[in-house]
Parts: C-alpha cells; structure tokens; sequence
C-alpha cells in the first residue's frame, strides 16, 4: 500500500489486524465460501480476510466502523460487483436489511472488547443467519463451546447453545495479528438450529432465570432463584434446587423458565 492509506492500529476500535498467511487460509478454508452464497464479514479491517471471502465468488456486505479505512476498502473492492461495503457500528445494524431475503453466513475477526453484545445482537437475527465463524479471544471461545459442570458453563454458554450448534474449531496464537493481542485467541462457528432441541416458551423468562442462577454461581438454585422459582416450582420442572447452578444443563434451564412462565 502507499503511505497515504498506512493506518495506524486504534485500540478503542479493538484493532488488532491478522497479517499470518497460513492462519487467513485455514479460516478461509473453515468458512468455505460458495458462489452465490451471501456473506457478511464485521469489522474488516485493512481487508485480511475481505480479499479472499470474494475470491469465493459469493456476494459479500461488510460493515466496518472506522472512517479511516474506508477509502482503503474501497479502492481495493470498490471495483468488484460482489462487494458492498457498509460503514457504521455493526450492533445497531439490522442484519435483516442487509440480508434482503436471504441467509447470511457471518464472519469476522471480532473486536475483542465488543465481541460478547455483539454475538447476543447477531443472535436477535439467528433464524436468517445460516452460520457464523468468529476470531475471538480463546477464552470467550471455550465458554461459548463449554458443557455443563465445568467453570466455563455460564450465561453466555447457556444462552449461545440454546440458539446454536457450537464448534471451536482451532486456536490462533498472538504473533498472527499485528500489533499482537495480550491474549491467545480461537476460531469458533456457531451454526443457529433449524429446530431448537429444547424450546422456551418465553426466552425472555429463560434469559432471565440464568442471569439469576449465575448470579452467584458457588450457591445453590435454591438460594440463587429465591424471588423468582420456590423450591417446590423448581422441582416441579424436575430439578433438584439444592444444585448448584453450573450443573444444570441447557434442558434444565428452559424446563425451568417454562415453569416460571407457567406460573
Ligand atoms: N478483519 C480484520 C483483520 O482480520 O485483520 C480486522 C480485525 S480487527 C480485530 C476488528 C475490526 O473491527 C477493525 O477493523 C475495527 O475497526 C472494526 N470494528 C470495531 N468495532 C466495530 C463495530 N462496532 N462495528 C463494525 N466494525 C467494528
């Protein structure tokens, strides 16, 4: 590039830029773009990723929030007929406008210090999402994909699952970024379900029931659910309230807010 488009990396837009061929490729070749397939990429960057998602040959929509490196998108895919760069915050952005009808697969190699709200907006639209891959930091990565009974298992576990198949896929050490990130990151793909193995009335209520239980994560359900589930509701959807709330399953919790919903 000249030096007119050199950018310096912004910390508060969580830019750190992947410049490791061999990590680019693996996650092209985990994403596996098709032609005529709609892909979405947030936070593009200086194009790591943007360059081969449209030598797929499928129609790609990014949205990137930086100003500053938008005439660089531009000029290297301003030309191509598959390219339609958005520039704004990809979490006040209505995915349906984007996808007009079609299923998104969305990708990107997240800012870290948004990733979480971000992954519970894209979730708002999951049921015109056909899949995601994401960069993320590795610890987000194994709570996102984490099982019952371990310490990973929490809110953002619970409530990624109930709306997704989760996959973490591989491990990317810092060096591939430039500047370097502080800490190891992951590739993970989050497929939504076509039919949710477990289905909450009201998610509403299901959300709310695993804010309360995580609340305080080392007491029982029987204390954590006090205001919300008695002990005798919290049986009655078949668990047992002197467990602790990092052993209930994804089952268990949305037995339980359809009990609350019921009551
Ligand atoms: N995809 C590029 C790469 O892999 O080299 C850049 C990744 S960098 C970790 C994150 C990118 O997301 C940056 O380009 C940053 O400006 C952009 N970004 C940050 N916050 C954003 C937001 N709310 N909406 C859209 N893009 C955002």
């Amino acid at each position: 590039m000249t030096e007119l488009y050199q950018h310096r990396a912004r910390k508060r837009f969580g830019q750190n830029f992947l410049h490791d061929a061999g990590v680019i490729h693996r996650i092209l070749r985990a994403i596996h773009g098709r032609p005529g397939e709609r892909l979405l990429e947030i936070g593009p960057g200086q194009g790591a990723l943007t360059e081969g998602l449209l030598g797929s040959g499928a129609r790609l929509d990014v949205i990137e929030l930086d100003q500053d490196l938008i005439p660089l998108l531009r000029l290297k895919f301003g030309l191509n007929p598959l390219f339609t760069l958005h520039q704004g915050d990809a979490m006040k952005y209505d995915l349906s406008s984007i996808a007009a009808g079609d299923r998104l697969r969305v990708v990107g190699n997240l800012p870290y210090n948004i990733s979480t709200p971000l992954i519970f907006h894209l979730l708002s639209f999951a049921d015109i999402i056909a899949d995601m891959h994401f960069m993320l930091q590795k610890e987000v990565v194994e709570r996102l994909a984490a099982v019952p009974g371990n310490g990973d298992w929490g809110r953002l576990s619970i409530m990624v699952q109930y709306h997704c198949r989760v996959e973490h896929l591989f491990n990317v050490g810092p060096g591939a970024f430039n500047p370097p990130p502080k800490v190891d990151s992951a590739i993970v793909r989050l497929v939504p379900h076509t039919e949710r193995p477990h289905v909450a009335r009201d998610p509403v209520l299901l959300e709310r029931v695993v804010r309360e239980a995580f609340g305080q994560r080392r007491k029982t359900l029987r204390n954590t659910l006090k205001g919300t589930l008695d002990s005798a509701a919290i049986e009655a959807a078949d668990v047992d309230p002197g467990l602790r709330p990092e052993q209930l399953d994804l089952a268990a919790y949305v037995r339980l807010a359809n009990q609350l919903a019921s009551s």
